[in-house]
This record gives structure tokens, sequence and C-alpha cells, in this order.
């Protein structure tokens, strides 16, 4: 159990250090920018759909290690994935931080089951959801800043 954590925290310190898809996408035809005021996250995500499929996404922005590798984590993890799919995943993901399901480790969670460890710190489940909540937002097409508050 403990290599398993360690395993998770140097995926996040990875990906919080060398963020994957960690760029503007040019051809974007959804964006959306958000902010986590309790710990100063700011995060723009990008996304380019071909129909109900992510053909790509990507992020931009500066906050802690973990609302940097959680925004890292899901631009990995959405790629090629369908809205339903994403959906489903966020759904997953935010029981999973939340700790409303103990043995959330659903095997489709991948490697966002690394940010597990955030429900033990309820301050930190903001910077592990900005990127998401980000998300969908960009979906539903708002332009203006979501706040996790
Ligand atoms: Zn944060």
């Amino acid at each position: 159990m403990n290599d398993l954590r360690e395993l998770y925290q140097e995926m996040i310190i990875d990906h919080g250090r060398r963020p994957r898809n960690f760029r503007a996408l040019a051809d974007a035809d959804h964006d959306a920018q958000g902010f986590n005021p309790l710990c100063g996250d700011k995060v723009t995500v990008y996304l380019k759909l071909d129909d109900d499929t992510v053909r790509d996404i990507s992020f931009q922005g500066s906050g802690c290690a973990i609302s940097t590798a959680s925004a890292s984590l899901m631009t990995e993890t959405l790629k090629g994935k369908t809205l339903a799919q994403a959906q489903a995943l966020f759904e997953k993901f935010h029981r999973l931080v939340t700790g409303e399901n103990e043995d959330a480790a659903a095997p489709e969670l991948g490697k966002l089951t690394a940010l597990g460890g955030v429900r033990d710190y309820p301050i930190r489940v903001k910077c592990a959801t900005l990127a998401w909540h980000t998300l969908k937002a960009a979906l539903k097409g708002y332009r203006e800043v979501v706040s996790t508050e």
C-alpha cells in the first residue's frame, strides 16, 4: 500500500512539474477559464471535438502541483474519449476525490486514481477538480471565468 502511495505521489510530482498537453489549442472549438480562489489556481482548458469525441484537449495556467497534475492527467485521459465517457469519468473522479466512494478505484479511472489521496485534504479537492469544472464550462460554452466557490 505504501509503495502504491509513493508511486501515486511520484506521478503527481511528475505531472505537476512536466504537465502534458500544456499549450493553447489554436483550432479549439471550446475553451473556458477556471479559478480556484482558495489556492489561487488558474487554468484554461481547450477542446477540439469531432462530433462527440474529444479529438484534442489541452490546458494552460498556473497553480499548485495538484491542480497542474490533475489538469495534465485529465487531458491525457480524455483524449479520444466520447463526451458521455468523459462525463462518466468526471462523476467517478469526483466521487474518488471527495471520498464518497472509498473503494472507487474504478479501473477506468486509470492514472486519475493517483489523485485519490486528496480526499483527506478537503481544501485540495478544489485543486483536483478545477480542471474538470472548467472542462464542463467549456462544453457548455460559457465564456466567463468559472470559480470553484
Ligand atoms: Zn491548488
